[in-house]
């Protein structure tokens, strides 16, 4: 479906959709978590999420960590995957398509067609969410063509070295140290002591182009360049789009 397909939803907080996901998130989507708890991004890093700040982390009873009764105790930071539901999006570089997600078995969460689907995603507050996948999306090509400027792929098999950088960028426990990761998902790492979020963005994208064009491990550099295309909502093999 897309922007157009007739969608409606009303949630009616039973709480449900918040238990045993796998939920991706944006370097954005941990700055608003961190705002909406005043706290530091690496502080949200630690109590919110996993694999190094890309997913949102979920307890042993399966709900959500941010979740308290049937309630979100980060509402007004709540991610964007968590906005859209029960829509999911898939991003390529030619586009968007959504997915219309079943319901929990159990939901309160009562669906329809008064509406779109466009105008479904534009009233969650979803805006400034695209804007800054918008903005660091462009850190992609350029952690690309870092890697290509500093590996021989005459004698390294361009392929085999990408799925070695997926494999790195998904490890949930045992992955390298990785400073390039670590920044990416604590914007106030980078950007700190701006005034607003967009100041923030700006100045952590800045430091995460400059940080990588010092970079001199190839695999560090694109395993930091697939967890961002994957944190961003791009599936791990666009970044080896061209390959
Ligand atoms: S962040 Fe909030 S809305 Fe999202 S899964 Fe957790 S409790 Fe639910």
């Amino acid at each position: 479906m897309d922007r157009q397909s007739r969608f409606s939803y009303q949630c009616n907080q039973c709480g449900l959709c918040c238990h045993a996901k796998v939920i991706t998130l944006s370097p954005y989507d941990v700055l608003r978590i961190a705002r909406a708890r005043s706290i530091a991004t690496s502080e949200a890093v630690r109590r919110y999420t996993l694999r190094r700040g890309s997913l949102l982390r979920f307890g042993e009873d399966g709900g959500c960590v941010a979740l308290s009764g049937s309630r979100c105790t980060v509402h007004e930071g709540r991610p964007l995957a968590c906005r859209l539901y029960p829509l999911g999006i898939e991003r390529t570089e030619a586009g968007e398509r959504l997915i219309r997600l079943d319901p929990e078995p159990g939901s309160r969460g009562t669906y329809g067609a008064e509406a779109t689907a466009g105008d479904f995603i534009d009233a969650q507050g979803t805006k400034p969410y695209f804007e800054a996948l918008e903005t660091y999306r462009a850190l992609i090509p350029a952690f690309r063509a870092r890697v290509e400027s500093i590996v021989d792929f005459e004698r390294i098999e361009p392929r085999d070295f990408w799925r070695r950088a997926v494999v790195e960028a998904l490890l949930e426990s045992n992955y390298d140290p990785n400073p390039l990761i670590d920044a990416i998902f604590d914007p106030d790492g980078l950007g700190r002591a701006r005034e607003t979020e967009s100041e923030t963005i700006r100045a952590h994208v800045e430091k995460l182009a400059e940080m990588a064009s010092r970079e001199d491990d190839a695999e560090r550099l694109a395993a930091a360049a697939v967890a961002l295309a994957i944190s961003l909502g791009y599936a791990p093999g666009e970044v080896i789009v061209g390959r």
